[in-house]
């Protein structure tokens, strides 16, 4: 029995989803697999678990439904959030029956009925009665893979169940898919998945008519002060109603956030001064969250100038509201009569030139919980809500009251680049169903409009219909190991929501047995292979940092252990971010001195630019790239030590936070029988002041050979030839050794395709060793090798 308060019951009756409650449990009664499709903001994420709780699941009371509510979500912070709210609902206290789990943060009881959590806590451990797969539809690969294994896992289970009926430690299981788009034939089409489709129930959510106004142009560049501008227009002259403005990122979002409230700032402040305290002003305002009072009228003149200088193309648009009963009309027809309308609201000029005042808030995933939670709180009257949100409140999160939608049409995205198997992230334009699902949350509590900044004509042509799952973007040898972890030996037959290439499996199955992650006769996980699973970077860069802990392991007591072992985190670090020397390579084209392309005259360059001298390895590309990171985290002023030593300083500051990061996890992973864990940013702090010995060095090359034993190539150029002009212009040759050659019989393919090169831009051109290990190919006017190290040189 759960008392609710009154405030609560009235919001939940007002959700769609409330309306079928018996639908979902008579639904969940019958079948092991349900899905559950309905708008965003119909409920499902904090309604359905409560459904769940209120039949009994997660209670001990019965035998077959005592396992937890276990509720999954691709994005930490709507576990947050929601499980926040659905204790809220319940009036009970988040951590004792209604807990949550993310990597780094938890609060769960031992008597939790209900908890949420990352999709990825969910398949590190399955005691669940009920499961709960949110957000199905943004395709996430641990979402896809979890339905896949629990497809498996769930008749498996329930038969057990059935059989042995008074066994503790089997209970039956039930699985319910929640998506908040229609496009679920990947779960309910899929034989291999489910041999009878599951039914699927449609909450039919009200939503109100959203008119959408596309941009005549699309805004290419500046899109951020095209929002600016859209949002300051809104304000000035629509109607109440919160504005939710998207853009792709946390740097954008506060960027924006302080731009509309410093315009948003009451005049008296800002003129009793004259320019500094503005700046102030406008940081206690960035930093409290405050709201801000009157409009100040100079800002509101700057936006009007910057709207004109942008011609008609969003007036037209904005103008084209006529108040909220015309929702249904296209908008542009109207923009006459609006202005010309006597009482209309957006022609009283008075109303126009002060908007009243703003509460501006910003949502992003990294926001800290507190602050995320504020969307959600009630808005004081006669203010404004405006959230400037990144993807995030696409669909994991709705935001109560929003009429006025902004939308720059695109999201920053995890890209994976296929050679080095490193996400990183990329602004690209949404998808068509993206774009339709951010204009509808205009249209929550009433009528309302969305403000798209690009032409119908782009989203026609640019946008995809729909974002391609993400498994068929990344590369998989990262899945193919976790699923072999799992016990899943024929990944072949895995039911995947959208299955990879066949060829793309085995080429995974060949690179994982070649780092001895697989058994090469059994293909089962090896030790090496499991220790790999643990961390969440591509194989080759795990295996790489496995065998060097494995070598400071059984090293002499004099060597230090903790160094290699921060030198190997630091190197998986630099050879997942791109070169950040290739901006040396640029800065030399604008140099007309320099002759002709690259990469000739490299090491030319190199001798007039000492510089870079200072972290040449000339063995190891690898030691080069980690000598210039272990510089540019002790280096006082990081901005100018990158220029003296052209290093792209972006490239520089992501490879230091990613360090940091493995550096923890690893901590984190290390068996406690070794001290190398404790000291590991000591140890990389110690590298400044000692450098490596020839053994330590051999130690890290050689953990390099074992992440990449098939990136390996023997020199062809004699020794006595190297130092020709012709060899400085054209690289030096070498030999690859393949995979494939090794297995083809070697020279099948012709000498042709694995001739590689050794540039002048590697720092071991100098010394050009017979032997050498790289990471990649990267092919310009020939096939380069990337990132070398010498494995002779020792
Ligand atoms: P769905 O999962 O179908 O998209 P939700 O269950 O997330 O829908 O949201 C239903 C309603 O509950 C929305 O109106 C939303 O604004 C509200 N809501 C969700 N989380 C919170 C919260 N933490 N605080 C206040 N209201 C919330
Ligand atoms: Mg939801």
């Amino acid at each position: 029995n759960v008392w609710r308060s009154e405030e609560v019951d009235k919001s939940r009756r007002e959700l769609p989803i409330i309306m079928m409650e018996q639908e979902v449990m008579e639904a969940v009664q019958e079948n092991d697999v349900v899905i559950i499709c309905g708008e965003t903001g119909c409920g499902k994420t904090t309604q359905v678990p409560q459904f769940l709780y209120e039949a009994g699941y997660g209670s001990p009371l019965y035998k077959d439904r005592c396992g937890i509510i276990g509720i999954t979500q691709p994005r930490r912070i709507a576990v947050l959030t929601t499980a926040k709210r659905v204790a809220h609902e319940l009036n009970l206290q988040l951590g004792k029956e209604v807990g949550f789990q993310v990597r780094h943060d938890r609060k769960i009881g031992e008597k939790s009925s209900i908890k949420f959590m990352t999709d990825g806590i969910l398949l590190r451990e399955i005691q669940y009665s009920v499961i709960v797969l949110d957000e199905a539809h943004e395709r996430s690969v641990n979402t896809d893979i979890l339905v896949g294994m629990l497809s498996r896992v769930l008749p498996l289970r329930n038969r057990l169940y059935f059989q042995n009926k008074r066994s503790e430690a089997v209970t039956p299981l039930k699985l319910i898919i929640m998506s908040a788009t229609l496009r679920v034939e990947d779960f309910t089409a899929n034989q291999k998945m489910f041999p009878l489709p599951p039914p699927v129930i449609h909450v039919t959510a009200r939503q109100f008519p959203v008119t959408v106004h596309s941009s005549r142009k699309t805004e290419l560049q500046d899109y951020e002060s095209a929002a600016y501008r859209k949002v300051c227009a809104i304000h000035r002259k629509l109607p109440p109603g919160g504005i939710l403005v998207f853009v792709t990122g946390r740097r954008e979002v506060e960027a924006l956030c302080k731009r509309l409230r410093l315009s948003f700032t009451p005049s008296s402040k800002l003129e009793s001064s004259d320019g500094k305290p503005v700046a102030k002003r406008e940081d206690s305002a960035l930093l409290s969250g405050t709201e801000c009072g009157a409009l100040d009228m100079r800002s509101v003149a700057d936006a009007v100038d910057e709207e004109d200088d942008d011609s008609s193309d969003w007036e037209e648009d904005v103008d084209g509201f006529t108040g909220e009963n015309d929702s249904s009309s296209s908008g542009v027809s109207d923009v006459e009569d609006t202005d010309k309308t006597p009482g209309n609201e957006t022609s009283n000029m008075d109303h126009v030139r002060k908007p009243g005042p703003a509460l501006v808030l910003p949502l992003y995933a990294m926001l800290p919980a507190a602050a995320q939670l504020r969307v959600f709180a009630a808005v004081p009257e006669g203010k404004r809500l405006i959230v400037v949100a990144t993807n995030v409140a696409e669909t994991s999160i709705t935001i109560p009251g929003i009429r006025y939608v902004v939308d720059c049409g695109r999201a920053k995205e995890r890209k994976f680049d296929g050679s080095s198997g490193v996400s990183r992230f990329e602004v690209g334009w949404i998808s068509k169903a993206s774009a339709d699902q951010r204009a509808g949350r205009a249209g929550r509590t009433g009528p309302g409009h969305c403000y798209q900044l690009y032409s119908k004509t782009h989203y026609h042509h640019n946008f995809p219909d729909f974002a391609p799952p993400e498994i068929s973007l990344v590369p998989i040898e990262g899945v193919v190991l976790v699923l072999k972890c799992m016990g899943i030996d024929k990944v072949m037959n895995f039911p995947f929501p959208t299955p990879p290439e066949k060829e793309a499996l085995l080429e995974a199955e060949k690179c994982l047995t070649a780092l001895s992650a697989l058994d090469r006769t059994t293909g089962l996980p090896t030790s090496i292979g499991k220790a790999m699973a643990l961390y969440p970077i591509n194989p080759r860069h795990a295996r790489m940092v496995i065998a060097a802990l494995q070598s400071a392991r059984v090293m002499g007591g004099k060597s230090r252990k903790s160094v290699i072992a921060a030198c190997a985190v630091a190197i998986a670090a630099a050879l997942s971010v791109e070169n950040p020397f290739f901006s040396l390579e640029e800065s030399f084209k604008d140099e007309k001195d320099v002759a002709a392309t690259t990469p000739s005259g490299e090491a030319m360059k190199a001798t007039k630019k000492p510089e870079r001298h200072r972290f040449k390895n000339t063995s190891s590309d690898a030691l080069t790239i980690m000598n210039a990171l272990r510089a540019y985290e002790e280096s006082s002023n990081q901005a100018e030590f990158c220029t003296a030593s052209h290093l792209n300083q972006k490239i520089m500051k992501e490879m230091s936070k990613l360090r940091g990061q493995l550096s923890r996890l690893v901590r984190q992973q290390l068996l406690e029988d070794l001290l190398i864990g404790s000291g590991l940013e000591e140890g990389w702090k110690q590298l400044s002041r000692k450098k490596l010995s020839a053994n330590e060095e051999k130690a890290l090359i050689c953990a390099l050979c074992a992440g990449w034993p098939d990136r390996v190539a023997r020199r062809v150029t004699r020794r006595d030839r190297l130092d020709t002009a012709k060899s400085r212009k054209r690289g030096i040759r070498y030999q690859a050794s393949s995979l494939h050659g090794q297995e083809d019989g070697g020279d099948e393919e012709g000498e042709g395709r694995s001739i590689v090169y050794l540039g002048p831009s590697s720092s071991t051109f100098s010394f050009a060793s017979d032997f050498v290990v790289y990471k990649e190919i990267v092919e310009t006017s020939r096939p380069y090798m990337a990132c070398v190290s010498s494995i002779d040189a020792h």
